[in-house]
């Protein structure tokens, strides 16, 4: 029997989220029902919600940063048990067999299927974590280690892998000089995953108000990015830099900041450059840059994992399901420290 759940829902790029009620699939064999118990708030379920990339269908329920209890598993399920703490992140299905898939990197399946807006095998559309309930295929679950907090653990799903697939990628090693831009969301994990693997970390904000909250997420210096002289003075230094930037901006004021080699990898704005790119500082030294999405399923359980070592967790601010119209407003004044979670105990159904 399919599950009738509750969440909130958009149904149009103008109008702010309200209740909503749908259905879950009838639980297959190797699905995990899975009460939701936390939902981190991601930028991108705002640029879903409002169409910023002009492919969201109506009504829409983001949410991709999901932190549950089991409630029940179907018969083929080895790995979860009823009453265990999982994840889910921004995949709920891929087509599992191509050469992405059988390495585990999931995320770059031409098949994948998001965890809202995706099209489901059945032909429905995914319904993200803005909810109570969710049904997931057991490959796409995660578990979240003992110990780690709950409401912390939910924007590990999103923030948290995001920030550390490019960060294990570009091998981020003890030493090495990492800037991160924008401090939000993904921010502020990139700051604390790579002070976790030993790395050097400068943060590039628009924000001279973040600078005390910047050094006590572990950043080592902070950049005031429209200072140029403060710009100048971080000339050729950094192997990589992790841009979380929701929006266009100009890029060419970052490349010299590069080391010869370095990398530049864009995580968060998708879509055109205004302002065009200068190749000539990247020929000269060698630089390149790259873009990164979210992280695959292993790499994703890896990532926990470290976390779970290391004690990380996202700086999280509470929120009521009824207060997610508000928190978007705040997203869009970069008013965030550093995510917001929604208790879904406060979801009536
Ligand atoms: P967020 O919490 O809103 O943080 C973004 C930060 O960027 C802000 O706090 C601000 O930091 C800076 N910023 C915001 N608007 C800006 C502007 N117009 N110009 C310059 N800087 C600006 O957002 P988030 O949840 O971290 O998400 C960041 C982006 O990553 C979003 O576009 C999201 O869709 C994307 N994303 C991508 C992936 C992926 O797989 N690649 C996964 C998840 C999210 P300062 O005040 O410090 O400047
Ligand atoms: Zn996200």
């Amino acid at each position: 029997m399919p599950i009738s759940v509750v969440g909130y829902a958009a149904h149009s790029a103008t109008s702010e989220l309200v209740p909503y009620s749908f259905e879950r699939r009838d639980p297959k064999a190797d699905d995990v029902v899975i009460e939701i118990l936390y939902c981190g708030v991601c930028h991108s379920d705002l640029h879903t919600a409002r169409n910023d990339w002009g492919w969201t269908a109506y009504p829409i329920v983001p949410g991709h940063e999901i932190v549950g209890r089991v409630t029940a598993v179907g018969k083929d399920v080895t790995r979860f048990k009823a009453g265990d703490h999982v994840g889910v992140g921004c995949l709920v299905d891929s087509d599992r067999s191509c050469e992405h898939c059988e390495k585990g990197h999931e995320q770059y399946c031409d098949h994948g299927v998001f965890t809202y807006g995706g099209q489901d095998k059945d032909g429905s559309m995914t319904q993200g974590g803005y909810s109570s309930q969710v049904v997931v295929s057991d490959r796409f679950v995660l578990k979240v280690p003992d110990g780690l907090d709950l409401k912390g653990a939910a924007p590990l799903l999103c923030a948290g892998i995001t920030t550390y697939s490019p960060l294990r990628h570009w091998n981020v090693k003890k030493g090495d000089k990492v800037a991160v831009t924008g401090l939000g969301g993904l921010g502020h994990m990139a700051i604390k995953l790579a002070k976790a693997m030993g790395a050097e970390v400068t943060l590039f904000s628009r924000s001279p108000g973040k600078e005390n909250d910047a050094r006590r997420l572990g950043a080592d210096h902070v950049v005031i990015s429209t200072d140029e002289k403060q710009m100048a003075a971080v000339r050729a230094k950094f192997a990589l830099i992790i841009d979380t930037v929701p929006y266009d901006h100009d890029l060419n004021p970052y490349i010299p900041t590069l080391n010869v080699d370095g990398t530049l990898v864009l995580v968060g704005y998708l879509g055109p450059l205004g302002t065009p790119l200068n190749t000539a500082h990247m020929i000269l030294k060698r630089q390149a840059v790259a873009g990164s999405l979210i992280g695959g399923l292993p790499e994703t359980q890896e990532m926990l994992d470290f976390c779970g070592q290391h004690g990380i967790t996202a700086d999280v601010e509470m929120i009521a399901m009824d207060g997610i119209n508000h928190a978007y407003e705040r997203m869009l004044k970069s008013d965030v420290k550093y995510r917001f979670v929604i208790d879904m105990a406060t979801l009536k159904g």
